[in-house]
């Protein structure tokens, strides 16, 4: 018989299917049959041998401009940023702008490459990349990522952020350099308002990057809330706005450490206006003392997932684009630790986290784009204890051959 599909994975184990195996035949990129059997052969055969298939990962936060960095900073950023009570954030990022001065395409490419074959390995497929947009960065990371994002096409899909990490309304320029990122092809308008000095600046840095959003009909992602002050209020601001702009399932907020602090009623409250928004939140509670209050949000049915958030850079001295690695450092810090609580981590850096990113046609069924990865381990339970490199990866149907992306990038 004429070969049906162009890859079967063979002898799969499914989350929440224990003790029955399934044959996934995969055809034009897309996953065309799931079956006990598929009688027919593919000229790519995956044995999965019982072990463990789901969707691959997804990261929906990385700083992948300034990945490896560390060890042109001294320490002092790392030591300001994880202060108990994050009361020097801001100083933290003063401090690691320095490494800026010398951003250069020509290293920062390196950097990445290094990264995504990282993600390569490890079966992250997509990633919400942020490239710091200011005088001291200027566009060089933004032409860095958009690189990459080209050269790691059908393997691990890309979206740039322009993201001004300094400011808009503080930082001179940033403005206009933001919108020439934007012409430059970045696929997200990124922001940071409680950098800003004052609650109008705040304001009017949302705006602007709304602003951005809307001239060139992309989704927004903004870092808010990221200090130990009760008082940052950029979340609410941010949902606000995108509730009156009409940007409701567009926009994704991160890091929000404030949120531990919210008086409960406030966070209610805000929790609220998310939901209104269709607004996420990414959580990565390894790179930082204070975290979103991730039980409470999916308690109120709001969109949660984690982010990978840093490498090796002035802010985390650790990260692999490992998100098996991301979900069981959550495992603790968070205390997700019952089956049903890992399962949920387990969605937090797949599925909701492709749904957080706008990716559609993502999903371990039929008609859905084959992103696959085929686990080591045979349970969510042994995939998050050893939280190892997947056996195989699929992106968009294609077994993805490790070596042939290292030799080339
Ligand atoms: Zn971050």
């Amino acid at each position: 018989m004429a070969n049906q599909y162009d890859l079967i994975v063979r002898q799969a184990q499914l989350r929440g299917n224990a003790g029955t195996l399934v044959d996934i035949g995969i055809l034009g990129g897309k996953i065309a049959e799931i079956a006990e059997t598929i009688p027919t052969s593919a000229p790519v055969e995956v044995q999965a041998g019982g072990k463990l298939v789901t969707e691959s990962f997804v990261n929906t936060h990385l700083h992948l401009c300034k990945v490896y960095t560390l060890q042109m900073m001294d320490e002092q950023a790392l030591k300001d940023y994880h202060g108990a009570d994050m009361g020097k954030a801001m100083t933290a990022i003063e401090l690691a702008a320095r490494v800026k001065e010398s951003y250069d395409e020509s290293w920062i490419i390196e950097n990445v490459r290094r990264a995504m074959r990282e993600a390569v390995r490890f079966g992250c497929t997509h990633i919400r990349a942020f490239a710091d947009v200011d005088s001291k960065a200027r566009l060089e990371g933004v032409k860095a990522l958009i690189r990459a994002r080209e050269e790691f096409k059908g393997v691990v899909d890309l979206q740039v952020v322009a993201f001004a990490q300094d400011g808009v309304v503080r930082e001179p320029g940033a403005k206009d350099l933001m919108h020439q990122a934007m012409e430059l092809g970045a696929d997200v308008a990124g922001g940071i308002p409680w950098i800003e000095y004052t609650d109008a600046d705040i304001a009017e840095h949302v705006r602007v990057i709304f602003d951005l959003a809307q001239e060139f009909d992309k989704d927004v992602s903004m870092l808010v809330d990221d200090a130990g002050d009760p008082g940052l209020r950029s979340l609410e601001n941010m949902a606000v706005e995108t509730i009156k702009r009409g940007w409701t399932g567009r926009s994704l907020a991160h890091h929000a450490r404030a949120m531990a602090l919210y008086p409960t009623p406030y966070f209610q409250k805000v929790a609220a206006l998310m939901k209104k928004a269709q607004m996420g939140v990414v959580s990565d509670p390894h790179t930082g003392p204070l975290h979103a209050r991730v039980r409470e949000l999916l308690a109120e049915n709001v969109l949660v997932c984690l982010g990978q958030d840093d490498i090796s850079d002035a802010y985390y001295p650790f990260g692999r684009n490992n998100m098996l690695e991301v979900a069981f450092l959550a495992c603790h810090l968070l205390w997700m630790t019952t089956a049903s609580d890992m399962e949920t981590l387990y969605d937090m850096v797949t599925v909701k986290a492709a749904q957080a990113m706008g990716i559609k046609d993502f999903g371990l069924k039929v008609g859905a784009t084959a992103n696959l990865v085929v686990l080591k381990e045979s349970s969510v339970l042994e995939a998050l204890r050893s939280h190892e490199a997947p056996q195989a990866v699929i992106s968009h149907g294609k077994l993805v051959e490790q070596q042939a992306i290292a030799a080339v990038v």
